[in-house]
């Protein structure tokens, strides 16, 4: 869209009405005020455009690719399987902080949360935590898409109901569940290792006392019927 824009745009300003593009006039403005903040057009005070320079493109596409990153950050955050405080703290780099679990935020303290639904593990939760931990007992750290696709490749599990038993493990501390980079046609991506901690390995799940995420009920608001408005007489 932009390209679209930039090409039409003339070396002498035009008005907007003049560059008689059939866009959705709301969509024009947009590609417009981005032309004009990474120097691909000018505007005049009166209101004019004219073409700038080519290189547009370059920050306008480094610009687009930070903020696609804090999005996926902000996915990340909230699928976090540690303490929120943690992460956060992590996110704004204090270096002295000692990264320990705050004690109050959801994850530390989920029979208090009010968004999130926790229960005792059932003996299914327990059955397929087991699988988890064998997996990770057997093959080291695994990325956690990896360790879902082999563990429940018969479909007994699916993914968020995966991620809560993670999430539960990881609080019990019988994994710890870390992020990790690689890198994908130039760009950086995250993604999250699990590995079996020593209580882990230790542990007889049965005894451990464990709760897990249950997916929230959304209860309806019963609808109200409208009442029917007096007619007033005249
Ligand atoms: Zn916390």
């Amino acid at each position: 869209m932009l390209a679209k824009v930039y090409a039409r745009l003339g070396k002498g300003p035009s008005t907007r009405e003049a560059l008689k593009m059939r866009l959705d006039p709301e969509v024009l403005d947009k590609a417009l005020e981005k032309l004009v903040a990474h120097g691909g057009a000018t505007v005049s005070v009166t209101g004019e455009f004219t073409r700038g320079q080519p290189k547009w493109r370059d920050p306008y596409v480094a610009q687009r690719d930070h903020r696609a990153a804090q999005l996926e950050a902000m996915v990340r955050f909230a699928g976090t399987p540690g303490c929120r405080m943690v992460a956060l703290v992590k996110h704004f780099g204090d270096q002295e902080d000692a990264h320990q679990p705050c004690g109050h935020c959801d994850h530390c303290a989920p029979d208090q949360s009010v968004a999130g639904r926790h229960a005792e593990a059932s003996s299914g939760d327990r059955a397929a935590m087991a699988r988890i931990l064998a997996a990770l007992a057997r093959d080291g750290d695994l990325a956690v898409g990896r360790l879902f696709e082999e563990t429940f490749r018969d479909g007994s599990v699916d993914r968020r109901t995966f991620e809560h038993l993670l999430a539960a493990l990881h609080r019990a501390r019988l994994i710890a569940v870390t992020e990790a980079t690689f890198e994908k046609e130039g760009k950086e991506i995250v993604y999250r290792r699990a590995s079996i901690t020593r209580e882990g390995r230790d542990a007889s799940l049965e005894q451990v006392k464990i709760s897990v995420e249950k997916p929230a009920v959304v209860k309806r608001a019963p609808v109200k019927k409208k009442r029917k408005a007096k007619r007033r007489r005249r």
